[in-house]
């Protein structure tokens, strides 16, 4: 038992130090330039640039999947380095229009200058929604650590309601306290919501410090967003996890309440689970895959360690064969 637990308490200090790691600019210049880094990545991430994600996209709908293509990239610290960042974006709507691919795109409110100021990242966050809008294409804006919940949604709100854009969704993490209540408003809104676990390092102040009171609020949101409420005010649910008994749950339950498969999808992101990305397509459910590409995979490849410290080990015995 004890050993149990120390092994549990260890993960959590190593998920701890890798999440910190992936915010950390000296270890992002060190690791970074290691070419095993990038080996390791590459599962993980589709290539460096848009051609790459473009033929990854391909591949994934010819087996049935679509996608939500992530140009990477967090925090940046100058408003010209949003402006790249929001024309990239706004070419890989045009590439995923030319080449027809069933794909949306997944964008970073920090990446587009939230973090410079809020304004600023509303005004880039519109021109690609309203890009996309042109396109008849759809933008999910992520959400990132807990002190841009309020911005992030401040964000969807204003473009969704005073704006008028209705293909635009946001994200909810079931490890904050204040999902349940976010979800219950957004729910009245109608919104369009993926719901994720979340994938940062957060202080019990705000944040569920165990992994059974997520997993168990993750169960009680997907409920929520699929209630006969949520569905008749055009709630669509995306259910992001490669976690069985979450997927399970939520088949059962949608049996169970004949929700039809058109209703909702299941999330995953590239190179994990595919085996069960695979399976669930062959059941009939529709499943998009999180594809990132871009120069700027660090912080996002160190985050897939810290989920999992399996990939860590894959990574370090990597490093001593090559
Ligand atoms: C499509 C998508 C979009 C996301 N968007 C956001 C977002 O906007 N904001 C945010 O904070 N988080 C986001 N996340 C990340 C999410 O919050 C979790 O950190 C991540 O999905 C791991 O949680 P899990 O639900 O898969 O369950 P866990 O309980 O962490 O894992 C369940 C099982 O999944 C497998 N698994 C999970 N992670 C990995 C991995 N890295 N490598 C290999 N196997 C793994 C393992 O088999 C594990 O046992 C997103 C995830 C997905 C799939």
């Amino acid at each position: 038992m004890s050993g149990i637990l120390f092994y549990r308490n260890g993960e959590k200090w190593l998920r701890n130090i890798l999440v910190y790691l992936s915010q950390a600019a000296w270890a992002r210049q060190i690791i970074s330039n290691w070419s095993i880094a990038w080996l390791v990545a590459s599962r993980f991430v589709a290539g460096e640039d848009r051609q790459a994600a473009v033929d990854v996209g391909q591949a994934l709908n010819e087996n049935g999947m679509m996608l939500t293509l992530d140009y990477l990239g967090e925090s940046c610290t100058s408003e010209a380095e949003a402006s790249t960042a929001r024309d990239e974006i706004m070419r890989i709507l045009e590439d995923i229009n030319r080449h027809q691919l069933k794909a949306n795109v997944s964008i970073k409110p920090s990446q587009l200058g939230l973090k410079i100021d809020p304004a600023l990242a509303q005004e880039n966050i519109g021109a690609i929604v309203q890009k996309a809008k042109q396109y008849g294409n759809f933008i999910r804006i992520d959400m990132e650590d807990h002190p841009t919940t309020d911005a992030t949604l401040a964000i969807y709100r204003h473009l969704r309601h005073n704006i008028g854009l209705d293909n635009v969704g946001v994200v909810i993490q079931s490890y904050l306290y204040r999902s349940e209540k976010d979800v219950e408003k957004l729910i009245e809104e109608g919104a369009s919501m993926r719901l994720c676990k979340g994938a940062y390092a957060e202080p019990a102040e705000v944040a569920f410090p165990k992994k059974i009171d997520v997993d168990g609020n993750y169960l009680n949101l997907s409920r929520m967003t699929l209630s006969r409420n949520a569905l008749a005010n055009g709630v669509y649910p995306a259910f992001a996890t490669h976690d069985p008994r979450m997927i399970d749950e939520i088949k059962i339950y949608t049996k169970t309440n004949n929700i039809p498969s058109d209703k909702f999808e299941f999330q995953m992101l590239y190179g994990i689970r595919r085996d069960l990305q695979e399976s669930l397509v062959k059941e009939g459910y529709r499943v998009r895959i999180y594809v990132p590409y871009g120069t700027a995979w660090y912080p996002y490849f160190v985050r897939r360690l810290a989920e999992r410290p399996a990939n860590l080990w894959f990574f370090i015995s990597n490093f001593f064969r090559a």
